[in-house]
């Protein structure tokens, strides 16, 4: 499916997450399938969370226990194939990569989009945050019902 149509498979997607209960705090999923020579992630990352191994061609695997949702691998991943997770009551907190301008802002509701480009939901924006180190790559904080928890990947402005 990765192959035909660059949506990974639910299997494939779920692969990248912990177990739920870890989810009480955030956590970073990366959502680098294929093998290529890249490690920013794991250079970037000040709790040795990620690791990719003597062979920089190998998908990054992350040690749930060390990390801890900072969102640095986030902005520092030149793929945008990074995300942080936090399950908060009935909604999935995300920190999510974003390069498009102009900016949302807080409160905001944009629409939710699937690994397929669907909008799925609305999101709410919770923090926008761009700091110098992050050069021009934003990190947003949206909500999100929980239902989409393996399905919501990004926003779309609403039209
Ligand atoms: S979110 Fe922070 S602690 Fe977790 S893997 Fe990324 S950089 Fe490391
Ligand atoms: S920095 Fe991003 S694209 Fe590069 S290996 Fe890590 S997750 Fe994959």
């Amino acid at each position: 499916m990765l192959n035909k149509t660059g949506v990974p498979t639910i299997d494939l997607i779920k692969s990248r997450f912990p177990k739920e209960e870890l989810l009480v705090k955030p956590k970073a999923i990366t959502e680098c399938y294929e093998e290529i020579p890249c490690n920013p992630c794991s250079t970037s990352c000040p709790f040795d969370a990620i690791s990719i191994g003597e062979d920089i061609n190998k998908p990054p695997q992350v040690d749930f226990e060390k990390c801890t949702g900072c969102g640095i691998c986030v902005y520092s991943c030149p793929g945008l194939a990074i995300m942080t997770v936090q399950i908060v009551h009935d909604k999935a907190r995300f920190k999510i990569p974003y390069e498009f301008r102009p900016l949302p802002k807080v409160n905001d509701v944009y629409e939710g989009v699937n690994r397929n480009g669907d909008v799925i939901t609305t999101v709410v924006i919770e923090k926008v945050t761009l700091t110098e180190k992050q050069d021009r790559t934003v990190l947003l904080q949206v909500l999100v019902p929980i239902e989409f928890l393996y399905e919501f990947v990004t926003i779309r402005r609403p039209i």
